[in-house]
Parts: C-alpha cells; structure tokens; sequence
C-alpha cells in the first residue's frame, strides 16, 4: 500500500504500473473517492463546529430564561445530528471503497527494472557455469528419481491428488539436506532462523500483498480466517506487524517451511515430475531495513548472493535474470530470477526469486522505525528464496547424472548426508 500523497502525484505512472503488472484498478476513481472523502471530512467538521457553538447558545440561553429560542435551537440541532449522522454513514462507506481501492494500488517499479511485458522479456544479467555435455543419453530427474528409488508419484497422487509426490529414502533425505545447508549458510550471514506458523490470518496474508490479489492461490482452511501460506515470508514479516522496530541495523530473518499453493491458472503447465506442485519446502531470506532505496538495494544484492552461492555450492549451472515490469507481482518494485539449468528442459528453469518491496508491506502491516530525527517512518522489506525444493532436485539430479544412472552427490552436501559421494540405482 502507498501513500495517498504519492498516489496523487504520481497518478499517472501508478496507472501505467497497474496495466503492466496486470491490476484492475482505476487510480482515478481512488483520486476521486479520497477527494469526497476529504470533502465529506471538512463537512463533518463544519458541522460538528457549528452544532457545538449552538450548545453553547442553548446553554446560555437557559440560564437567562429564553426559552422558546432555546427551544428552536434544540430542534435545529437535532436537524444538525440527522444531518450528520448520513454524512458519517457515507463518510464510512467512502473510506471502505478507498481503502478497497487503495489495496489494488500497485509499487512502483524501479528505474533499472527491464520494461517488458510478460517473462520472456526478462533480461539476463550474467551466467555463472556450464551446462553439462553429456556422451550418453541423459535421463530426466523422473526416469533417474525412481530408478534410484526416491520418488513416488502415483501414490503422492493417491494420497493427495494431481501435483502430488512422495519422496523416499534418499529422496526425503535430499530434499531435507538441501534445506539444511541452505539454512545454515544464511544463518551463518547474519539471518536469524524463525520456526513460523504456516496456517496465518487473512490479516497475515493482506498486510504482505498476497491478499485481495492473489486470494485463488491461496489454500483456505473452511469456515476460518485462516489460510496455508504460500510462503514463510508471510509469517516472517508478519513478525513485526503492528510494531515500532530498531532499524538501526537492518534485521535480517530466515525460515525453513512448508508452502502451500493452489497453481490456479496454470492447468495443463508442469504437470511431469517435480516442477511445480502444490506442496513443497522454501528456505526463505527476509530482511528488514530503514527507509533508504540505497540501503535495501544492497541487502538485496546480498540475499541475491547468498543464493547464488548455495547454488555453486550445489555446483549448478544458473542464470541471473532482471525481471521485467510486466512480470513482477503487485507488491515488487525490483526483482531478480535465478533459472538453473534444467538438462531435460534443455533451457533455464526458475528457481528462486529475489525481491525489494520497499515499504508496501510495512505500510500495509504498520512496520515503523524511528530514524535519526526520531521521526516514525515505514521499513522496507525484502524477500528471498535461499532454497526451493523439490524443483532443484531436478538440476541436481539431472546434472549431476553419470552413465550407470547414479548421480554425484556435490562435495558440499556430503556432510547433510552421511559423507555418501553418489546415490546409486537399486540394481
Ligand atoms: P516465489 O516465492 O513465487 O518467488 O517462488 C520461489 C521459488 O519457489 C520458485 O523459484 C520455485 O523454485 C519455488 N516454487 C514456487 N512455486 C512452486 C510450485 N508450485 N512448485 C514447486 N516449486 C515452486
């Protein structure tokens, strides 16, 4: 959410915004609607002015004996409360349709932001590794996952229907010992690990963006306000909801969790494998700081290396990509992607996000901090993906593959799994 000065000065490129990140939202009806309820505001208060000078008078003229006038200023009060009773009414529904329209309001992109349209004119910002060559034929992380026994999709399916999985044995401990090494190389920088609710209040899930917009993807307990998050870093900046914080030092937060989507709208997109499924588990950065775009710039590129370096840990191929105005959600001002390579895809794959949303979340949540003047200010916050898994088991497992259909476990992982070097097939 922004501020309503904001919005009016910059009207027209918050409605640009809205039409690229694909928002319904008219800025000039919020101008419009917060207009009449300034003016219904300063009427309300004249009125309120008035009907208090009147009682005055009233009690004046009680106390010298004139009654009929006061008798007559009494009737005209009464008019005066009527009056203000609508006013009051329209002056609440006003707010309602403001503060409904002010939740669609988009952030504003940042000036460095690629101006595209859709992903495919994301633009890359650098390659780090080289896609395998492989003299054999490769196999995808399906055909490998159940030749080496750890992947059970068609009773995940029975269980739990489509986009469902179970991971076995070397499986669960794969997608465990990801999770781990990632969780510790972001605690070792500074992000103090949260163990956070997964099932979260609607409020939760308004205060960080993901609501009134993204509400169908989002899984909902019956009959409660409650909802699985779709990410811990609903609980994480949810946090300090409603609080005054210490900014001195930004505060850096990380979280292993569960995460919930309903992959609405993407029916028919994925549906092999581990790409995209309804349940997986996201080791997640967050960061809070002061106000200052320069400072959550660097805390971005920060939770951005950190990611990257959890990747040449797992010695994958990625790419870096800036992502374009017309793929960023409603609440992301700057957001990096990084694609592993995916050699059954024969392409890139996404699998992690990183992203600055100055303080849309704080304003929504009321995060404050007090700056150097001692004057309350909205954070920033960002957001970031250390570790998305199952999906970077298939780079990892696909690039990783040998001949015998055994994969190389990376040397940084052998720790998390008893030292084994490679994960053999059964037979
Ligand atoms: P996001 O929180 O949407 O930025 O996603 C962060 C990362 O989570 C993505 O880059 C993927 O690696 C992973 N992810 C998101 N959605 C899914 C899904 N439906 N299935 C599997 N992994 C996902």
């Amino acid at each position: 959410m922004l501020d309503m000065a904001f919005v009016r000065e910059h009207a027209e490129l918050l409605q640009w915004t809205a039409e690229r990140k694909g928002i319904a939202v008219s800025i000039r009806a919020l101008l419009e609607r917060d207009e009449l309820r300034r003016s219904l505001l300063g009427e309300i208060e004249r009125l309120r002015h008035e009907r208090n000078r009147t009682s005055e008078r009233i009690g004046a003229l009680v106390r010298n004996g004139e009654r009929q006038e006061a008798e007559r200023l009494k009737r005209q009060v009464g008019e005066t409360n009527e009056k203000l009773g609508e006013l009051e009414a329209d002056l609440a529904e006003t707010e309602r349709t403001c503060r409904e329209l002010m939740l669609l309001v988009p952030s504003p992109v940042s000036g460095d932001t690629p101006n595209g349209r859709s992903d495919a004119d994301n633009v890359e910002i650098r390659r780090v590794g080289e896609p395998p060559v492989f003299d054999f034929a490769p196999k995808d992380h399906v055909e490998l996952a159940e030749r080496l026994d750890l992947l059970d999709v068609p009773r995940g399916v029975k269980i739990a229907g489509t986009r469902s999985y179970v991971l076995k044995g070397w499986g669960c401990q794969l997608h465990r010992a990801v999770q781990q090494l990632a969780l510790d190389v972001v605690t070792r920088r500074g992000f103090l690990p949260l163990e956070v609710p997964l099932l979260a209040r609607g409020e939760a899930l308004l205060h960080t963006g993901f609501f009134p917009t993204g509400r169908d993807q989002t899984f909902a307990l019956a009959d409660e306000d409650r909802y699985l998050v779709g990410t811990s870093e609903v609980s994480l900046v949810s946090y300090y909801a409603g609080e005054i914080v210490d900014l001195e030092e930004p505060i850096r937060l990380g979280a292993a969790s569960n995460c919930f989507r309903s992959e609405i709208g993407s029916a028919g997109r994925d549906v092999r494998g581990l790409y995209r499924v309804h349940q997986f588990a996201k080791v997640e950065q967050v960061a809070l700081c002061a106000a200052d775009p320069l400072l959550s710039e660097r805390l971005l590129q920060e939770m951005l290396r950190n990611a990257e370096d959890i990747l040449e840990m797992l010695e994958l191929p990625y790419r870096v990509v800036a992502v374009c105005a017309g793929d960023l959600s409603q609440k992301t001002h700057k957001q990096y992607d990084i694609e592993t390579w995916m050699p059954s895809r024969q392409s890139y794959g996404e699998t992690h996000s990183v992203s600055n949303v100055l303080d849309f979340q704080a304003r929504r949540a009321g995060i404050r901090y007090r700056d150097a003047d001692g004057k309350l200010r909205f954070a920033h916050t960002l957001n970031g993906t250390a570790i998305a898994t199952p999906r970077i088991l298939i780079p990892l497992l696909e690039n990783h593959q040998r001949e015998d259909g055994s994969v190389r476990v990376p040397q940084a992982l052998r720790p998390y799994l008893g030292g084994v070097e490679a994960l053999r097939p059964l037979t």
